[in-house]
């Protein structure tokens, strides 16, 4: 039997440090797992680059892939869509390459229901005031942005109850170890859901 790749699906608040965390990760010498590229209708922030840090379609074109089937999850977040495109996904783990996702929760959920043997890690930040601090911080995004993605983050942390694992981002590094840590063991696993 040809033995397929895992799904690990990285999640939880926007700000948190999702971005930071995975960009380190796949920067590990070891990593030997593909990151899935997100399909996004929101701007480029300054530095981003298309096909690299997302896909950046017109709100025509993302609809047209959701018709078309061709999403393995998407939402809408903050007045954007964001999804994963399918078919890198299926292509890779059908390959028997593992492959990572980074996206928020109600995308995480969407996959779950298609893939419940995928593994869910949720990263958390050490608290909200930290959260809020750190939004600010990026200056990529003014205050009625911040105001909504800090109420979207308090229900999305109640929602950590849905995933297999919790990762504290109080420092990348230690992000990094256990996200790693985690990885390891699923693959020593006997059995998947
Ligand atoms: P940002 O605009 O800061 O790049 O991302 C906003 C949120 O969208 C983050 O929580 C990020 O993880 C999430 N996101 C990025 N790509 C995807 C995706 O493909 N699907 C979903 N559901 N969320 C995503």
């Amino acid at each position: 039997m040809v033995k397929k790749g895992m799904l690990i699906v990285l999640s939880g608040p926007s700000g948190v440090g999702k971005g930071t965390v995975r960009k380190a990760l796949f920067e590990e010498p070891d990593a030997d797992f593909s990151y899935s590229i997100s399909m996004t209708t929101r701007q480029p922030r300054p530095g981003e680059r298309d096909g690299i840090d997302y896909y950046f379609v017109s709100k025509e074109e993302f609809e047209e892939n959701i018709r078309n089937g061709e999403m393995l999850e998407y939402a809408k977040y903050v007045d954007n869509y964001y999804g994963t495109p399918l078919k890198y996904v299926n292509q890779t783990l059908e390959s028997g390459q593992d492959v990572f996702l980074e996206i928020e929760v109600n995308g995480a959920m969407q996959v779950r229901a298609v893939a419940p043997d995928a593994v869910f890690v949720f990263l958390t930040p050490p608290d909200l005031i930290e959260l809020k601090h750190r939004l600010i911080g990026r200056g990529t995004d003014d205050m009625s942005v911040i105001d909504k993605r800090i109420k979207q983050a308090a229900t999305e942390i109640r929602m950590m109850r849905n995933y297999d694992y919790a990762v504290v981002n109080d420092q990348v590094d230690n992000a990094v170890e256990a996200i790693k840590t985690i990885i390891k063991s699923e693959r020593l696993r006997v059995t998947r859901v």
